[in-house]
């Protein structure tokens, strides 16, 4: 859309631009964009949905990543038997007498144009408070019962995430969980939730070692997002692991919370299964570029990684904590959260950040074996020139941590070359003896 104004506008003033749209969308992508379909007793069930391919598919706006509104009024007008939920707090509705009836939502924080939303159903409602966030919930009558019960995981999930990184960032929006007819999407502040009210991903062990039915996946890493993906948010689709990374660690972290470290550390290693290391995961800047899986899982596994460098939990839950109190509420890139790493740790990380982000291939220990002698010489088979990083090998009841690089050392060791063993579950790297 190109717009030419009548007079020259003048910096440092405000003007305020009114457009009027009307449009009949169709389904497309993913999730459909947006959708109109009917629920099993015949009321209209209209939803969206539009991360991938853009929130332009159903309303005019700055289509892209690196700028937020600060605010915004949603008002959706539907017939009077409907309910309509969006984002942000709900402030009222109103009979308008033509049988339609406005549902009125207003977002306190900035929020990202494919976070907006519309849930338009015969939904019923129940609520609830967790401390000061206030929550909110809803479902189909004939699932209302199952919601009442399979909900309830929002407050244990509310409980974690702000335990590791501070109070629920829309708190004056209050949390909603709505049931959608797909698996679910990460909506600031209005979670939409298609998850079957089970366990597991779609009725499945996701991570496939036991843990994932213990808990609701989609209430979990949906809600992750409202921290890392709404409240920090990539600038460009390219460094998309800020949400996806990230929240797929929070699930780790849930996990931890709930269980304990060991379960925390089979989880995480359950991703393994799932990288590909096809391509990088920083795809290329400024073409709404999607960047592969592997920013879900190796993103994952690759944080847990720099949690074994950091070497120390309780600095590493201050780290992260502080980093996201650092950014909350900001568009950044992969730099930015490098450097706040550098500055923080006093390490330069930037090859390992590299190394992980910007290649395809995760880390190879080299270990060459001199048995006559009782040495192991080491070193790491990477992209990243300056990639240095500890690794813990040996032994599991008695670690060594040493410092490869890319050059070789030379190390004595009494471990022979079949048992000798490296932290594989610590650090998501891959290894070569010979
Ligand atoms: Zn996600």
């Amino acid at each position: 859309m190109f717009i030419n104004f009548p007079e020259t506008l003048k910096a440092g003033r405000e003007y305020t631009i009114d457009f009027y749209y009307s449009g009949n969308p169709v389904e497309t992508a993913r999730f459909g964009g947006i959708t109109f379909k009917k629920d099993s007793s015949g009321h209209p069930w209209i939803n969206t949905a539009c991360e991938d391919i853009g929130a332009s598919v159903w309303w005019p706006n700055k289509d892209q990543w690196r700028d937020e509104v600060e605010n915004m009024e949603i008002n959706v007008e539907i017939p009077n038997d409907l309910v309509d939920v969006s984002n942000g707090k709900f402030v009222g509705k109103k009979d308008l007498g033509d049988g339609y009836t406005r549902w009125d939502w207003l977002v306190h924080y900035p929020i990202n144009s494919y976070d907006v939303s519309l849930n338009i159903g015969n939904y019923q409602h129940f609520s609830d408070q967790l401390g000061d966030v206030p929550l909110d919930f809803y479902a189909l009558p004939e699932d209302l019962d199952k919601a009442k019960k399979q909900f309830m995981q929002a407050k244990g999930m509310l409980e974690a995430f702000q335990h590791y990184f501070g109070e629920y960032p829309f708190i004056k929006d209050g949390y909603k969980l709505i049931q959608v007819p797909y698996s679910g999407m990460e909506h600031q502040s209005a979670v939409t939730y298609g998850n079957h009210f089970a366990n597991g991903y779609l009725e499945r062990d996701w991570t496939g070692v036991g843990i994932s039915l213990r808990f609701d996946f989609i209430i979990v890493h949906e809600s992750a997002h409202e921290w890392f993906g709404n409240s920090i948010t990539a600038q460009d689709r390219s460094d998309m692991w800020i949400h996806e990374g990230w929240a797929t660690y929070l699930e780790c972290l849930y996990v931890e919370y709930m269980y304990g470290k060991e379960d925390g550390l089979k989880y995480t290693n359950a991703y393994k299964r799932k990288v590909q290391n096809k391509e990088p995961i920083i795809t290329k800047r400024g073409i709404n570029g999607t960047p592969p899986q592997d920013e879900y899982f190796k993103g994952a596994l690759f944080i847990n990684t720099l949690r074994s460098i950091v070497n120390d939990d309780d600095r590493w839950f201050k780290l992260i904590h502080d980093f996201y109190q650092h950014f909350k509420y900001q568009n950044i890139m992969t730099e930015d959260v490098v450097a706040y790493f550098n500055q923080q740790t006093g390490m330069n990380l930037t090859p390992v950040f590299n190394q992980y982000l910007r290649h395809t291939q995760i880390p190879i220990l080299d270990l060459k074996f001199d048995s006559a002698n009782g040495t192991v010489s080491y070193r790491w088979e990477v992209d990243e020139p300056d990639f240095a990083m500890p690794v813990r090998v040996g032994s599991p009841q008695n670690w060594q941590t040493i410092v490869p690089t890319t050059k070789w050392q030379t190390m004595p060791t009494s471990i022979d070359k079949n048992d000798f063993q490296i932290a594989t579950d610590l650090y998501f790297v891959s290894a070569f003896l010979q």
